[in-house]
């Protein structure tokens, strides 16, 4: 079983009829489950992700963004009753780690939630777009330690491995219990082989404490007109089985980065 732990809503599922189709051809393109993030909108929530959810149940895991610099701990506690199992922290105009942010991160532990983490690079528009206006600085893994010393337990995904603070995020899961990160978002991907080996089976022995604290995710979207699937998928997919040989991962710690991480941590298991 493969779980996407990392996934975008392109907004048309309404597009796609048959709902039960979807699921079985996602199945054969080797994904039997999303954790769907929703942007917000504004100081509310997007209303489609639970739509999505109602339509596509089981398959599909909803986590909503919070607006960082307006949303307080009772927003995130809509958001749960609302029935998000996780909420979304990206772009804060200030550090992660900063003060102001850990009664939002409070009340994601209050409900036993999933705070997903997007860590390292943001990208930005080529004009420059102030809405990209924080800078890697502020989302680096090292704050994601700082948070754990002060909201302690918090379950936590931080999404696309710190591009590039890659030890960085290395040293945080493997020393957070409750920690976990992925290598989706396109630049993980794009790093050799050699690089992977070298950082989760050093000289050749098998870092098996650190590879268990990795997800498969991809970053793409689904619900896409047509209900057409991206085709970057099969890459990510290619790109997971590759490292696990190159590790020598057996078939329980494969099926653990592939999906008993991912359902564990949101409490699908
Ligand atoms: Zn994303």
């Amino acid at each position: 079983m493969r779980i996407d732990a990392h996934t975008h809503d392109w907004l048309c599922h309404q597009d796609i009829k048959d709902t039960g189709k979807y699921i079985a051809d996602c199945a054969r393109a080797g994904i039997d489950g999303i954790v769907l993030i929703a942007t917000p909108r504004g100081r509310g929530f997007s209303e489609n992700c639970f739509e999505v959810a109602e339509r596509f149940g089981d398959f599909v895991i909803p986590v909503l963004q919070a607006p960082m610099e307006t949303a307080g701990p009772d927003d995130i506690h809509r958001m749960f009753d609302r029935g998000a199992l996780g909420i979304k922290f990206i772009s804060p105009a200030h550090p992660y780690s900063d003060e102001r942010y850990l009664p939002l991160y409070q009340a994601v532990k209050e409900r036993e939630g999933v705070a997903v983490f997007h860590t390292g690079y943001l990208l930005h528009t080529p004009d420059y777009d102030p809405i990209y206006a924080s800078g890697m600085d502020n989302m680096r893994p090292a704050h994601i330690d700082a948070i754990l010393r002060r909201v302690p337990h918090l379950k936590v995904m931080m999404a696309h491995f710190g591009s590039p603070f890659w030890d960085e995020t290395w040293t945080v899961i493997r020393n957070h219990p409750t920690v976990y990160s992925d290598f989706s978002g396109g630049t993980a991907i794009r790093r050799s082989m050699f690089f992977w080996r070298e950082m989760f089976a050093p000289n050749g022995e098998l870092a098996e404490d650190v590879v268990s604290k990795v997800c498969f995710a991809t970053d793409v979207g689904y619900f896409r007109e047509g209900g057409i699937m991206d085709d970057r998928i099969p890459r990510y997919i290619n790109f997971y089985d590759q490292l696990f040989d190159s590790v020598g991962a057996p078939a329980g710690l494969r099926e653990q980065v592939n999906s008993g991480n991912v359902l564990k941590l949101f409490g699908q298991r």
